[in-house]
């Protein structure tokens, strides 16, 4: 439990590495404050509405492999806030092959993937809408941030950057070189999705598939998914890192028409017409070159940087990674009020 004379630690970000890194400060007894850009929580892990309609626009599922976040999970899973997805799952072709997806446990927030942020948001400080525009030092035992409005917010003891690698590099450029220049090494792919419903079902014989295609590179029925309503049919669709980076300046419209004419073609569901239809960019989707990086924090500064491009690109990695460096830094919080 924080008290009111524990050193309080910012973390810039409220995806999953940020909640994480929040939740585990404040069990060690640190106060945090969270400063996030969006006006919502979870970041690649969010729920995007439209209307009445919910569409995970980002991760589709998490998978665990460690008993860390397996730990955070057993509760969730226990309220029905969290549950597992058994999806038929199929590698699609462009030329309509068919063969059976990989293995593997898939869990999903319930009713969307945002529930699990909430969930790991608890009762941290979140201040929602601010974009962190500079970090700079006050003196050898703090920090202060600024917003883009000029607002001014700190001290603190600690900072935590969780943004994707590039906008960390930009973060970090001034106050921190090293950590800088190993986030300005990361290339980050983007991606479009399409968000798209049909008032009838497509009667697929499949409930996600990852497509081998220039164009689609996965497809979800998020009406298959546990909690969500199987009418109107909703599906999410993934570009493929190239044709995303080659049409990255298009049309939002023009994107999405193309995306589901592609996967209406490549399903065999040619003549749905859909009744929605809204494309989203994600800049900084995925790492072009998963790797897990060593210690990402500056001892001596107390500020370091965590996000799932760090341990693997997934959000058991951007989970890890704020759950361990939030470790880091409340050891050097306690020796610095020690
Ligand atoms: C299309 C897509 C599909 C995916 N599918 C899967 C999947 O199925 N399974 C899986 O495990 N993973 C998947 N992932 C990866 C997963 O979404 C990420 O690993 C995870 O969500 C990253 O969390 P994070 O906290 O590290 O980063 P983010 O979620 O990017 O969080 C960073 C946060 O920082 C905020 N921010 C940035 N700059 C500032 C600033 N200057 N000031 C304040 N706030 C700022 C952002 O708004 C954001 O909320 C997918 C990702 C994408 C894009």
């Amino acid at each position: 439990m924080a008290s009111n004379t524990a050193p309080a630690i910012a973390v810039i970000g409220a995806g999953i590495s940020g909640l994480s890194a929040s939740a585990r400060l404040r069990e060690l007894g640190l106060q945090v404050q969270v400063m996030e850009k969006s006006r919502g929580l979870g970041g690649r892990s969010a729920t995007r509405r439209i209307g009445h309609l919910g569409f995970d626009h980002g991760a589709q599922y998490l998978t665990v492999r460690e008993s860390t976040l397996e730990k955070v999970l057993a509760p969730l899973i226990q309220r029905g806030v969290v549950a597992l997805w058994e999806p038929n799952i199929v590698r699609l072709a462009s030329d309509r092959m068919r063969s059976p997806g990989r293995e593997a446990k898939r869990f999903v927030g319930v009713p969307g993937m945002s529930t699990l942020s909430r969930s790991l948001r608890g009762k941290s400080v979140v201040t929602l809408g601010t974009r962190i525009s500079s970090v700079a030092r006050l003196d050898d035992r703090a920090w202060t941030l600024s917003g883009e409005q000029g607002d001014v917010y700190g001290p603190f003891a600690g900072v935590i950057v969780t943004c994707p690698a590039p906008q960390a590099a930009d973060l970090l450029a001034d106050v921190s070189p090293d950590l800088a220049r190993a986030c300005a090494e990361v290339e980050m792919l983007p991606c479009w999705a399409t968000m798209v419903a049909f008032d009838s079902p497509l009667q697929l014989d499949f409930d996600a598939a990852f497509v081998d295609d220039e164009v689609i590179a996965w497809a979800a029925n998020e009406s298959t998914k546990p909690g969500r309503s199987a009418q109107p049919e909703c599906w999410t669709l993934h570009a493929a890192p190239a044709w995303s980076r080659d049409h990255l300046e298009k049309d939002a419209d023009l994107i999405s028409r193309d995306m589901v004419e592609r996967f209406l073609d490549i399903s065999g569901a040619s003549s749905a017409e859909p009744t929605t239809r809204v494309a989203h960019r994600w800049r900084f989707a995925r790492s072009a070159e998963p790797r897990a990086y060593g210690n990402l924090l500056d001892p001596i500064g107390r500020i370091g940087v965590a996000g799932d491009w760090t341990r693997g690109d997934r959000v058991e990695g951007a989970f890890m990674s704020g759950f361990r460096i939030a470790d880091q830094l409340a050891i050097l919080a306690g020796e610095m009020s020690g």
